[in-house]
């Protein structure tokens, strides 16, 4: 079976936009993706016949509100196949997820023990784990990568210690597309004993996710790169740990008895959960997400990787033209540089012609000074993408050249 790119397509919206009087080719699906009339429906349909709040009012509309809300929480679960849903906690997307992980895993943290992170880390990553070690005493240490992009997994087996008492690491890299070995590492490093979080930012959208398989404790993910809305998000964690934590927000819904002298705290996933929660972006981010899974994964990694291959191609036959990110396992995102171009003018040039690509660091600034470029230009391709969009990147880039080289 193959994708049915054009029926996909005709079931997004904004793809048939006009962009700088030329047809929109969106190619920034690693920032966001697109949204589905089947989410726009869902977010229609809530807002204009079931608006209320979850989980209080005694009236009709709560209830369905509620029902449909926990049914979400299902559905997420299923889809990652966590053990239990009251293990998938809802936040406003990854950064708020890795926040809430170290709020948590800041009680246990101490000086002598050891964090690990990769060279590849998005800042969401990084500037939480740094931050939380500098609160703590503990010692942050970075993984490093080889040249390509791949993680170094040997440096990786070798900084794990008795002393490592986190380990965080994107499950793909959105600057650079390299997929890593996340089951296999975190397996390494339950073996010492230590708390494993993924940052699954974008390793979400492109192909199952089995939480249970991986066996980390922590996953987190934003809705809005899986064509769920934005400002809803989903950090899933091991109950048995979740159960155990301190509070983060604390406020309605989240407690079990309050007196004017102290509070007692529910169960998961409540007691993670305080105040009206997100419940539009909700019901959204499952309608998502039941879209996606009416695809087959297995058609969605073979059109990305499709895409990918032709868009190397016709990389390597850009003169003056070096992809950044060259690892055998990526998903379908080309950085790039140009010689002689800065990539926030490849960015304007590629726009003014209809292709939508991002351009900078990536939040990322670390790894870029480590690659040794200020910055990249990347493309990166999903589902309604089509071999068209690849050519009429290159055709934009060999402009943006005459232009400016
Ligand atoms: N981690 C990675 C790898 C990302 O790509 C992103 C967003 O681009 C994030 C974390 C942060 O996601 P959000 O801004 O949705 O919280």
């Amino acid at each position: 079976m193959t994708l049915n790119v054009a029926q996909i397509r005709d079931q997004f919206p904004i793809l048939k936009r006009q962009v700088n009087g030329q047809p929109l080719v969106y190619l920034d699906n690693a920032a966001t993706t697109q949204k589905p009339q089947a989410v726009i429906d869902a977010l229609v349909d809530y807002y204009t016949q079931c608006n209320s709040n979850v989980h209080r009012g005694a009236h009709y509309l709560s209830d369905e509100a509620t029902k449909r809300y926990e049914a979400a929480r299902k559905t997420v679960a299923a889809y990652i196949n966590a053990g239990r849903s009251e293990e998938v906690i809802w936040t406003s997307g990854t950064t708020e997820g890795i926040n809430l992980v170290a709020n948590g895993v800041a009680q246990r943290l101490k000086a002598g023990d050891e964090v690990l992170v990769t060279e590849m880390e998005h800042h969401a990553d990084l500037v939480t784990w740094q931050q939380a070690c500098k609160r703590s005493g503990a010692t942050l240490k970075v993984v490093p990568i080889h040249d390509s992009g791949e993680l170094n997994v040997d440096a990786f087996h070798q900084l794990l210690s008795d002393k490592t008492a986190f380990v965080a690491m994107p499950h793909v890299s959105n600057a650079l597309g390299t997929i890593n070995p996340i089951k296999e590492l975190t397996a390494a490093a339950k073996a010492k004993g230590a708390l494993v979080l993924i940052d699954g930012a974008q390793g979400v959208a492109h192909g199952a996710i089995d939480v249970q398989d991986i066996g980390c404790d922590f996953y987190a993910f934003s809705g809005h790169k899986l064509f769920g809305p934005t400002g809803i998000g989903v950090l899933w964690g091991r109950y048995d740990v979740l159960a155990e934590w301190p509070v983060w927000l604390v406020g309605g819904e989240m407690i079990a008895t309050v007196s004017y002298q102290d509070a007692t705290w529910g169960e998961l996933p409540n007691r993670l959960e305080a105040g009206t929660p997100n419940i539009a972006g909700v019901i959204g981010l499952a309608a998502a997400i039941t879209w996606l899974q009416g695809l087959n994964a297995k058609d969605i990694w073979a059109h990305e990787q499709a895409l990918l291959k032709r868009a190397t191609e016709l990389a390597e036959q850009t003169q003056g033209l070096r992809i950044i990110g060259t690892a055998p396992n990526k998903i379908g995102v080309l950085s790039f540089v140009i010689e002689g171009i800065h990539p926030a003018d490849i960015g304007f040039i590629l726009d003014k012609q209809g292709v939508a690509i991002r351009t900078g660091d990536h939040c990322a600034q670390p790894l870029m000074k480590r690659l040794g470029v200020p910055g990249t230009a990347r493309a990166s391709f999903s589902i309604y993408n089509t071999m068209d969009d690849v050519e009429a990147l290159f055709k934009a880039i060999n402009k943006a050249q005459m232009m400016l080289a």
